[in-house]
Protein backbone atom coordinates (compact mmCIF):
# COMPACT_ATOMS: atom_id res chain seq x y z
CA UNK A 1 0.00 0.00 0.00
CA UNK A 2 1.23 3.34 -0.65
CA UNK A 3 3.20 4.98 2.10
CA UNK A 4 3.76 1.38 3.92
CA UNK A 5 7.40 1.10 5.05
CA UNK A 6 9.46 -1.14 2.49
CA UNK A 7 12.07 -4.00 4.05
CA UNK A 8 14.90 -3.25 1.91
CA UNK A 9 14.50 0.72 2.10
CA UNK A 10 17.24 1.99 4.16
CA UNK A 11 15.49 5.32 5.10
CA UNK A 12 12.70 2.93 5.90
CA UNK A 13 15.18 1.68 8.58
CA UNK A 14 16.51 4.90 9.76
CA UNK A 15 12.98 6.12 10.65
CA UNK A 16 12.27 2.10 12.28
CA UNK A 17 15.28 2.91 14.36
CA UNK A 18 17.18 0.02 12.85
CA UNK A 19 19.84 1.92 11.33
CA UNK A 20 22.23 4.54 12.95
CA UNK A 21 21.62 8.27 11.65
CA UNK A 22 22.58 11.72 12.88
CA UNK A 23 19.16 12.57 13.71
CA UNK A 24 18.67 16.42 14.34
CA UNK A 25 14.56 17.49 13.98
CA UNK A 26 11.77 14.76 14.49
CA UNK A 27 8.10 15.72 14.04
CA UNK A 28 4.96 13.22 13.71
CA UNK A 29 5.72 12.94 9.97
CA UNK A 30 9.39 13.40 9.37
CA UNK A 31 12.48 12.69 10.56
CA UNK A 32 16.00 15.01 9.66
CA UNK A 33 19.38 13.75 9.87
CA UNK A 34 23.01 14.61 8.63
CA UNK A 35 23.98 13.10 5.41
CA UNK A 36 26.60 10.50 5.86
CA UNK A 37 28.97 12.23 2.59
CA UNK A 38 28.63 15.51 3.13
CA UNK A 39 28.38 17.97 -0.27
CA UNK A 40 28.69 21.19 2.26
CA UNK A 41 29.45 22.64 5.72
CA UNK A 42 25.79 21.90 7.08
CA UNK A 43 24.49 19.05 4.41
CA UNK A 44 21.01 17.54 6.20
CA UNK A 45 18.32 14.93 4.59
CA UNK A 46 14.49 15.43 5.50
CA UNK A 47 12.57 12.43 4.68
CA UNK A 48 8.97 12.05 5.54
CA UNK A 49 8.09 8.88 7.78
CA UNK A 50 6.15 7.23 5.38
CA UNK A 51 7.77 5.70 1.90
CA UNK A 52 7.06 7.00 -1.18
CA UNK A 53 9.83 6.33 -4.12
CA UNK A 54 10.28 10.50 -4.67
CA UNK A 55 8.67 13.99 -4.61
CA UNK A 56 6.24 13.75 -7.42
CA UNK A 57 4.90 10.30 -6.23
CA UNK A 58 4.94 11.98 -2.61
CA UNK A 59 2.87 14.91 -3.45
CA UNK A 60 0.48 13.41 -5.81
CA UNK A 61 -0.84 10.74 -3.37
CA UNK A 62 -0.45 12.61 0.15
CA UNK A 63 -0.25 16.65 -0.82
CA UNK A 64 0.28 17.71 3.11
CA UNK A 65 2.84 15.23 3.72
CA UNK A 66 4.70 16.45 0.61
CA UNK A 67 4.11 20.54 2.78
CA UNK A 68 5.27 18.80 6.08
CA UNK A 69 8.61 17.67 4.20
CA UNK A 70 9.32 21.34 2.83
CA UNK A 71 8.26 22.82 5.89
CA UNK A 72 10.58 20.35 8.27
CA UNK A 73 13.53 21.34 5.17
CA UNK A 74 12.71 25.10 6.02
CA UNK A 75 12.76 24.45 10.05
CA UNK A 76 16.08 22.34 9.78
CA UNK A 77 17.86 25.84 7.44
CA UNK A 78 16.78 27.99 10.45
CA UNK A 79 17.56 25.24 13.40
CA UNK A 80 20.94 25.41 11.72
CA UNK A 81 20.35 29.06 10.99
CA UNK A 82 21.88 28.67 7.50
CA UNK A 83 20.35 31.85 6.29
CA UNK A 84 20.82 31.37 2.49
CA UNK A 85 20.55 27.97 1.50
CA UNK A 86 19.47 25.07 -1.21
CA UNK A 87 16.44 22.50 -1.15
CA UNK A 88 17.84 19.39 -3.42
CA UNK A 89 15.07 16.88 -4.71
CA UNK A 90 17.03 14.54 -6.74
CA UNK A 91 14.29 12.58 -9.06
CA UNK A 92 15.67 9.88 -11.01
CA UNK A 93 19.00 7.54 -10.99
CA UNK A 94 19.86 10.10 -13.93
CA UNK A 95 19.56 12.93 -11.48
CA UNK A 96 22.11 11.27 -8.99
CA UNK A 97 19.06 9.83 -7.23
CA UNK A 98 20.29 6.74 -5.27
CA UNK A 99 17.80 6.06 -2.54
CA UNK A 100 14.53 5.54 -3.49
CA UNK A 101 12.59 7.17 -0.61
CA UNK A 102 12.26 10.54 -1.21
CA UNK A 103 14.45 12.89 0.54
CA UNK A 104 15.09 16.96 0.72
CA UNK A 105 18.63 17.52 0.74
CA UNK A 106 19.40 21.21 2.77
CA UNK A 107 22.69 22.08 1.42
CA UNK A 108 24.25 25.53 3.25
CA UNK A 109 27.03 26.98 5.30
CA UNK A 110 28.78 27.89 1.67
CA UNK A 111 28.37 29.71 -1.30
CA UNK A 112 26.20 27.68 -3.79
CA UNK A 113 26.58 28.23 -7.65
CA UNK A 114 24.21 28.16 -9.90
CA UNK A 115 23.40 25.49 -12.11
CA UNK A 116 24.39 23.19 -10.20
CA UNK A 117 26.56 20.12 -12.06
O1 LIG B 1 19.76 12.12 -3.74
P1 LIG B 1 20.44 10.82 -3.38
O2 LIG B 1 19.51 9.64 -3.47
O3 LIG B 1 21.72 10.58 -4.13
O4 LIG B 1 20.86 11.01 -1.87
C1 LIG B 1 21.09 9.95 -1.00
C2 LIG B 1 21.90 10.52 0.12
O5 LIG B 1 21.83 9.66 1.23
C3 LIG B 1 23.39 10.67 -0.23
O6 LIG B 1 23.74 12.06 -0.10
C4 LIG B 1 24.09 9.80 0.82
O7 LIG B 1 25.30 10.34 1.26
C5 LIG B 1 23.03 9.75 1.92
N1 LIG B 1 23.09 8.62 2.83
C6 LIG B 1 23.10 8.86 4.20
N2 LIG B 1 23.11 7.81 5.09
C7 LIG B 1 23.15 6.56 4.63
C8 LIG B 1 23.14 6.30 3.23
C9 LIG B 1 23.10 7.37 2.34
O8 LIG B 1 23.11 10.01 4.63
N3 LIG B 1 23.18 5.56 5.52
Amino acid sequence: MAGEPQADCLFCKIVAGEVPADVVRETGTTVAFRDINPQAPTHILVIPRAHYRDAASLAAADPRLAADLLAGAGAVAEQEELGAYRIVLNTGAGAGQTVFHVHAHVLGGRGLEWPPG
